[in-house]
């Protein structure tokens, strides 16, 4: 049995503050688009984290699925 079974779930959201891309080292800038990782809390830039970030959204949709076939 799981609990907080999104918690983990990637978000992309606007900057509020500057803070520091975990892909790239970089600085993200307040206002920019930005992936946010609630798991480790790093934001990382929307172009160096999308291709996660869309992985991540579909397996947690794949895992929706299989959770709604199997119980
Ligand atoms: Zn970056």
């Amino acid at each position: 049995m799981r609990t907080n079974k999104y918690a983990g779930e990637p978000r992309q959201i606007i900057a509020r503050v500057n803070c520091k891309c975990h892909t790239c080292g970089m600085p993200i800038k307040k206002g920019e688009e930005i992936i946010y990782w609630p798991n480790g809390k790093h934001p990382g830039h929307l172009k160096c984290d999308e291709a996660d970030y869309r992985f991540s959204l579909a397996s947690f949709e794949d895992e929706e699925r299989y959770n709604q076939h199997y119980m």
